[in-house]
């Protein structure tokens, strides 16, 4: 196993890499009958980027990937189940990688030696890179909705277009992405997720609003919360930016069972550059934002001149709804409290 240290992200933020190089598995995967038969020797390595700062510095083996059991899990699917092609063997160790905690990308490369050539050669691999931050990859991972789920392993960004919601804009278009949470340390969870939703490739955060504490509605026991929204531009349809959202949910805890409805994270896309559609998985603009002003005051404060599509003026709105509930905590928010 090897530890260093490169930068990949666009935002240059860098990670630790754990590797585990050269498993080496007799598997089953080919085209030909004689491959699917006697088998033959796949090799993989697989790097997967992670955080080892906190286990490095407590020498704690649950605070990191465990590369025993990414070795395990690795020779699992090069044993496992026949597919044709190494492409396919790739992208299903890549998904069973980042399914480990704190993984947040992985590079994948598969060798298969003695692929069926009619020359003399020495290796034929594939190698491939995915990233949990990237919208098009959970893109089949959406929460609510089989909708898009493919099972070809080539295509796990959006599937087949099927409506307004799949389409990719030609340029990279508005959205405006609200945040929330009421459980755990959720100021800096916020303040991750906005880096989190910036470096998603195809999504370019423009502008935070301040942060503002709101107090649940009547009737519900629960703590308070806080609040912000973001503007952003992307280039992904609304579908792969929900699940982009979904995706930095999960990796802040978001934990969708608990019924009490008290959650670390919670990203809606409030709107889509104007887009107005309903289906049973994302409906835009989001059917309750207009009468909250947990959503609406923060906005208005952001951007005086903002609308929503068909409700209309958004500081009208904010007023409409008003302001009880809602309390300023940092008006120049996400910078680090002290530096306010
Ligand atoms: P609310 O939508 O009232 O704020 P919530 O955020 O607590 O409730 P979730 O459990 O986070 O609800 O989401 C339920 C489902 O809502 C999601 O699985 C998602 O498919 C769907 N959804 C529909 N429209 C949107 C939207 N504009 N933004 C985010 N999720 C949406
Ligand atoms: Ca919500
Ligand atoms: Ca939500």
């Amino acid at each position: 196993m090897t530890v260093h240290t490169r930068p990949y992200l666009k935002d240059g933020i860098e990670l630790d890499q754990v590797a585990v190089k050269g498993i080496r598995v007799t598997g089953h995967h080919g085209v030909f009958d004689r491959e699917r038969e006697s088998g033959q020797l796949f090799f993989a390595d697989v790097v997967v980027h992670v955080n080892t700062r906190t286990a490095g510095a407590g020498d704690d083996l649950a605070r990191t990937v465990n590369y025993s059991d990414l070795a395990d899990a690795t020779a699992d699917v090069l044993a496992g189940e026949p597919v044709k092609l190494i492409e396919a063997v790739a992208e299903r160790i890549a998904r069973v990688a980042l399914e480990f905690d704190g993984v947040q990308c992985v590079d994948v490369t598969v060798h298969k030696p003695q692929a069926p050539l009619h020359v003399e050669f020495h290796d034929v691999s594939v190698c491939i890179r995915r990233d949990l931050r990237d919208g098009a990859l959970w893109a089949d991972k959406r929460i609510g909705s089989s909708a898009g789920a493919s099972d070809d392993p080539f295509d796990p960004g959006a599937g087949p277009v099927r409506d307004v919601l799949d389409q990719r804009p030609a340029q990279p278009v508005p959205a405006l992405i609200a945040l929330g949470g009421n459980l755990g340390d959720v100021e800096p969870t916020l303040r991750q997720a906005v880096s989190d939703l910036h470096r998603v490739n195809g999504v370019e955060v423009r502008a935070a609003s301040a942060l503002v504490r709101s107090t649940p509605e009547a009737g519900r026991e629960q703590p308070d919360y806080l609040n912000a929204v973001v503007r952003l531009h992307t280039s992904l349809a609304p579908r792969e930016l929900l699940a982009a959202c979904q995706g930095i949910e999960m990796v802040h805890g978001r934990d969708r069972s608990d019924p009490s409805g008290n959650r670390t994270l919670d990203l809606d896309i409030v709107e889509y550059n104007g887009v107005v559609a309903s289906a049973p998985d994302l409906t835009l603009p989001h059917p309750r934002a207009h009468v909250r002003p947990f959503v609406l005051l923060p906005w208005s404060s952001m951007e005086a001149d903002a609308t929503l599509a068909p409700h209309g003026s958004v500081v009208d709105l904010a007023r409409e709804a008003g302001t009880d509930r809602v309390t300023l905590v940092h008006d120049r928010w996400p910078q680090p409290p002290s530096a306010t």
